[in-house]
């Protein structure tokens, strides 16, 4: 089970897919690591297409190769790509379809057959593969089902998001779990741009060690949450409750398996037969709460506690319960503050629940 807030390491704000001007991005590699070192990343992965991109990390930024490489397209324009993270090699012939293959930009676009080859060419490279902004590619299900030897798939690509709004991959990703299949769930801003689209959502990586070996093995481990804004301190079973500490929230969501789930909302449509606000804070946020599950037991929750987080929120704990495991679903909140865009962070699909549980933070950015 990995369970990155019980492990002893360090968690490294990871960017797993960017990309400089190798491919089609803006900066040359050096400046690129430079403004990922000035947004406080850990980790920068440059995943250049079809280029292997080797730039000496910093003191405070690691920075690991990879590459975006891609699979036989389903039709016109419907790219399937994939992550290589920490690979040292790229196959002259991946074995792909010939005709999809062409220059573009700076790079050699090839393809391997599917998703399945491009997991063993890159697992077999000691890499990590995670399948690129499924949403936005339109990715049916059956592809992402027959997909074998893959670690998990980017559930949010905020590049995605801005360019068609097709950033958000957790429908496919629920559908993916309930099937049984246990990728796991990351994050990412796919920044091409420094400065316009860097930093929108990353994945925290929660390592033995500050080396690439150690971040390579945490994400084959699923030893990670996701994010877009808020910050996820722990995520604890106690009993049948599920206990999630993270950054001040104006709604929680313990979600499960289809339409089944529970809430406590801050605004007026808290239904409140179900759920309950004990206590608020001057701003509205929740500070108390309570879950009634149809199972018909309600757990109560959630004190203030902690100095203020790094967003300049109070940080606060919420506790949710679910008086059965296989209603288990995943847990979403939702800060409050600010207008601006809905955030979220996504936990581990594997907190041992069942093989559909996951979590998921949302927030929006905060007035700090
Ligand atoms: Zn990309």
């Amino acid at each position: 089970m990995s369970d990155p807030f019980a492990a002893d390491g360090v968690w490294l704000k990871s960017a797993l897919h960017t990309h400089t001007k190798r491919s089609d991005g803006e900066l040359d590699p050096a400046a690129h690591v430079r403004h990922h070192e000035w947004m406080g990343f850990d980790v920068c992965v440059i995943t250049d297409h079809w280029t292997l991109t080797d730039e000496p990390s910093t003191s405070r930024t690691l920075v690991v190769t990879g590459a975006e490489l891609a699979v036989d397209p389903l039709g016109e324009g419907r790219f399937t790509e994939i992550l290589a993270i920490g690979i040292d090699d790229i196959p002259a012939d991946p074995g792909g379809d010939r005709t999809h293959w062409q220059r573009i930009d700076n790079y050699d676009f090839r393809t391997f057959p599917d998703l399945t080859a491009a997991g063993r060419h890159i697992s077999g490279n000691g890499g990590v593969s995670v399948i690129a902004h499924p949403y936005w590619s339109g990715l049916p299900l059956e592809v992402l089902l027959a997909a074998d030897g893959i670690e998990g798939i980017e559930l949010f690509n905020s590049s995605a998001e801005r360019e068609n709004g097709r950033g958000d991959a957790s429908y496919l990703w629920d559908m993916t779990l309930e099937a049984g299949k246990g990728f796991f769930g990351f994050a990412t801003d796919d920044c091409h741009y420094p400065g316009f689209d860097i930093g929108d959502a990353w994945t925290m990586v929660r390592a033995a060690e500050r080396t690439e070996p150690a971040f390579l093995e945490a994400l084959r481990t699923g030893m990670t949450y996701a994010s877009s804004g808020p910050t996820i301190r722990g995520v604890r079973l106690d009993g049948d409750a599920v206990e999630v500490e993270c950054s001040a929230a104006s709604s929680v969501v313990l979600m499960s398996r289809y339409e089944t789930g529970w809430g406590v909302r801050a605004d007026a449509r808290n239904r409140e037969e179900d759920a309950f606000i004990l206590e608020r804070d001057p701003a509205g946020l929740i500070v108390r709460a309570m879950v009634r599950t149809a199972g018909g037991i309600a757990v109560p929750t959630a004190r203030g506690h902690g100095p203020r987080g790094p967003t300049g929120l109070d940080e606060r704990a919420l506790t949710l319960a679910c008086p059965s495991r296989t209603h288990a679903g995943r847990v979403m909140a939702q800060m409050s503050g600010g207008p601006s865009r809905g955030f979220r962070g996504i936990l581990p699909a594997d907190l041992g629940f069942n093989e559909t549980t996951r979590g998921v933070v949302t927030s929006r950015r905060g007035h700090g």
